[in-house]
Parts: structure tokens; sequence; C-alpha cells
């Protein structure tokens, strides 16, 4: 398994999901959001790399911590996060928070994409859109963002959204 390009490890973050959670910040990101509050995470090279075997050893250094991925975002590295999350979820009972540009319809009609999603509890989807901004939102930056439960939205085949119990057809 090749290493993770990671821009940033925050420990006991409350901005990034419920609770106090590591966040794991992933290099890359192709969606280029106007706006975007940080333009050096889209370059995959702008990172440092771990291993996921040293990304589990941070995570669960915190016994209390849930763990969320950010970015960037970390689909760009699928295969990565996908082991790391299939980790966290055989080693922990931690929950998995996961941002990105992308809309849940994408991921799931991709087969790439969706590897991920059986380890993945809340995935808060879609680019940033500057004239959607809501600062009194909570963890999303605009209001087109969704902020899903993932295993729920699977099983029923439609997207569930876990802050306003909103339900979007996938289609
Ligand atoms: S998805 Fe996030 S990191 Fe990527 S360009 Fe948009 S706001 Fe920036």
């Amino acid at each position: 398994m090749n290493k993770l390009s990671i821009l940033n490890i925050v420990h006991d973050t409350t901005v990034d999901g419920p609770g106090f959670r590591t966040a794991i910040y992933s290099a890359g990101c192709a969606h280029q959001c106007p706006g975007c509050h940080n333009p050096q995470s889209w370059n995959i090279n702008n990172g440092s790399l771990y291993s996921v075997d040293t990304l589990m050893d941070i995570i669960k250094a915190d016994e209390f911590a849930n763990v969320t991925f950010s970015g960037g975002d970390p689909f760009t590295q699928i295969e990565g996060f996908t082991e790391l999350a299939r980790r966290i979820k055989l080693e922990t009972k931690k929950s998995i928070w996961c941002y990105t540009g992308y809309l849940f319809e994408q991921i799931v009609k991709s087969p790439r994409l969706s590897q991920i999603l059986p380890y993945v509890d809340v995935i808060v989807d879609g680019r940033f859109v500057d004239a959607l901004k809501d600062e009194d939102l909570r963890f999303r930056g605009s209001s087109n963002q969704r902020i899903i439960d993932v295993q729920k939205s699977l099983k029923k085949d439609i997207v569930v959204s876990t802050q306003h119990s909103n339900i979007f057809s996938f289609t």
C-alpha cells in the first residue's frame, strides 16, 4: 500500500463533526472551487507522506476522539483512505466523517470512489459555493453541502441527511 500525502493532522478539533475528533487533512483536490479556503491543498505534492500504520497509531493514541477525513479532498487518494477507514472500523469503535467535493450520487455510481462507503458513517458532500456561504452553518461551509448518513442512505437507496432529516433522491 502506497503512503498517503497528508497536509495536516489536528487533534481534538470540534469543528469537523460532532464531539472531539482527530482530523486528517488530505493533500490533493481537483474541484478548484472559487473561494476555496485553502488552495494550497489542491496539490497532492504539498503534503507529507504517512503510512496507514502510522496514521492508525496516531488515531488510536487518542482513546476518545472520533475521526474526520478532510482536505483537500480525501477522495483524491481513495485507495489509501479506504484502507485507513477499513482499519479504523476493524480495530476501533470510532466514527468516521469524510468531507468531499464530489456529490454523493457521483460517488455511489463510481466503482472506484464508492469503495470507501462501507466504512464511513457520514459524508459531507459537494463543492464549496461562495454565493451560498453561511458562517452560521455547523460543520459545512455553504448551504448546498449535505451532511449525509451514509449507511442509512445506502440501505434506503436515497440520500438521507443527518441534520434536517431531509431526503433526496439518488437520481
Ligand atoms: S473541494 Fe474543498 S478543498 Fe477542494 S477546492 Fe473545493 S473547497 Fe477547496
